[in-house]
């Protein structure tokens, strides 16, 4: 009897299970939201204000923290909750006042050029012939002791400019969605690779060598990025860094040495080029050279120069709990960080517009956090993930860490959301893939099982609560807009950012409705020098 019984009670549960597994997605909800989403989007409004009014936003500069109040009037006036910045130290901020570069020897040309961030100015303009060094390592200090002085210093060699083949924008195809969804989760590395201290140690000392010796600034051309992945299929990663677009590379100090360094400046290819050509004919090359920045002290801001904007909707039953919508605010200074990342900040803030203006009535709080200090290492997003979570080097958590039920990151560009990067937490799969049936017609249709890291998803994977980052249709991002003098709205695809917000809207919803939190990966072991100050990041 007691087996029958027993059995009877197995074949019930089994026929329970799938209720318990199946989502009970609120259809006429999304469909609301898609609708108001898809018609009615004012994300590309967010980006022009974001970035041709605000743009750039450094960390520190007061252009992010005029963009940050322009964003906290606009969550103030949809009616959200919480509205306000949480503040941790950065050091200095830094802007550019003025700029002009004009070769005008042996012919007069105006050159495409821009500082890297926190560089010195020259303190007016000075005109300096230009010189080029082969400085790899101290013994070549020698070389050069005594012949720099007021001089201008190009310090790479030249570097080929390459015609282009193969596609340089990408539309996740068949192709790309299968590498996607069959990458497997990587093993986890054992922490950052070493080494980038000698080199580190070595850049300071060739500064420190330009500055004994007088060097009027210094010149170079960028990385050899067009060479990322040369030769594979990846074309569309590959840097396109000529035709008048300079990824500046490498950023100066904003500690104490601040502004102690000679200008550094990075030139568009073809114009750093000529000039060595012309030197290697003996023919002199003279500059015009006018660079004025500015410091911004931290005291000036009460100590704490970094910031995130942070608004809410509050929400009922669950409402302790918390659906955590963030992206990176700032950007690098070189054009208007559009792509990088003013669209991710406004498909958020169109998130918390979309479901704010249909009032809908989520039980979890729908929390949106816009981070300052991404670019140089995930500062905000780490900041926040210490002051509410955990302490990630011991791992010891914070009563927070247990209420936040989802973490969801935009920081890929203008794309489409074509699905979900899983972070290994495979768990989420089987809920993701009811999620997404009703987007397919939007062409949410991957998810893909590995980890994608260097943004702001990955302090909140480190802390072990469930963080994702969408697949986007990576478009032209790597090769023409990412870091360079060309990241501005006219490269920010309309179609691709109004689904992108209403897709995102969608799985905030979801995730703020549903029953359960969403399920976790094992907590992650402290991570010992993992807990702030950093390394760079995307
Ligand atoms: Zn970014």
């Amino acid at each position: 009897m007691k087996r029958i019984a027993f059995i009877a009670l197995a074949i019930v549960a089994a026929l329970a299970l799938p209720d318990a597994q199946t989502e009970r997605l609120d259809l006429a909800t999304i469909g609301r939201i898609k609708e108001e989403g898809l018609n009615r989007s004012q994300v590309m409004d967010h980006i022009s204000w974001l970035s041709d009014v605000y743009g750039p936003r450094l960390t520190g500069s007061p252009a992010i923290q005029q963009a940050s109040e322009w964003a906290m009037k606009k969550f103030t006036e949809w009616g959200l909750a919480n509205v306000h910045q949480e503040r941790w130290k950065f050091g200095q901020g830094w802007s550019l006042v003025k700029l002009n570069v004009t070769m005008i020897e042996p012919q007069v040309q105006p050159v495409i050029a821009y500082p890297k961030e926190w560089s010195s100015g020259t303190k007016g303009p000075v005109t300096a012939d230009v010189v080029r060094v082969n400085i790899r390592s101290e013994a070549d200090f020698a070389r050069y002791r005594g012949q720099l002085r007021g001089k201008i210093v190009l310090t790479q060699p030249e570097r080929a400019v390459r015609m282009y083949e193969g596609p340089n924008i990408l539309r996740m195809d068949d192709k790309w969605t299968a590498e996607a969804e069959t990458t497997p989760v990587p093993a986890p590395s054992a922490g950052r690779g070493g080494g980038r201290g000698g080199a580190q140690e070595f850049r300071q000392k060739v500064e420190d060598f330009y500055v004994a010796e007088g060097v009027v600034a210094t010149f170079d051309r960028g990385s050899d990025s067009d060479m990322a992945n040369a030769g594979s299929e990846m074309t569309w990663m590959q840097q396109h860094p000529d035709g008048g677009t300079v990824f500046p590379t490498g950023s100066y100090a904003r500690d104490e040495n601040a502004g102690t360094s000679v200008p550094g400046l990075t030139l568009a290819v073809e114009h750093y080029n000529r000039m060595m050509r012309v030197l290697d004919k003996n023919v002199p090359v003279k500059v015009e050279l006018n660079v004025e920045t500015k410091f911004y002290d931290e005291a000036t801001q009460g100590g704490m120069a970094g910031f995130n904007t942070i608004a809410e909707i509050p929400g009922s039953d669950l409402a302790s709990e918390v659906v955590l919508l963030g992206a990176h605010f700032d950007s690098h200074p070189y054009a208007t960080g559009a792509t990088d990342n003013a669209t991710g900040s406004a498909a958020m803030m169109e998130v918390m517009r979309l479901l704010k203006t249909l009032g809908v009535k989520p039980r979890r709080t729908i929390r949106v956090a816009l981070w300052g200090g991404e670019e140089e290492g995930l500062l905000g997003s780490r900041a926040y993930v210490r002051d509410h979570l955990a302490d990630v080097e011991t791992m010891a958590l914070k009563p927070e860490h247990a209420k936040l039920a989802a973490y969801f990151n935009s920081d890929n560009g203008s794309g489409k959301v074509r699905g979900v990067w899983m972070q290994g937490n495979l768990a989420a799969r089987p809920i993701f893939e009811q999620w997404i049936a009703p987007l397919k017609d939007l062409g949410v249709t991957i998810l893909a099982p590995r980890s994608v890291s260097a943004t702001d998803h990955v302090s909140f994977d480190n802390a072990g609560v469930p963080a994702f980052q969408f697949v986007v249709d990576r478009l032209e991002y790597n090769s023409r807009t990412h870091h360079s003098t060309m990241d501005t709205f006219d490269r920010v695809q309309r179609d691709d950012m109004v689904q992108q917000a209403a897709v995102i809207a969608v799985f905030a919803y979801n995730a703020a409705m549903r029953d359960e939190k969403l399920p976790r990966k094992a907590l992650p072991a402290p991570q010992r020098g993992r807990g702030t100050n950093p390394s760079a990041q995307q």
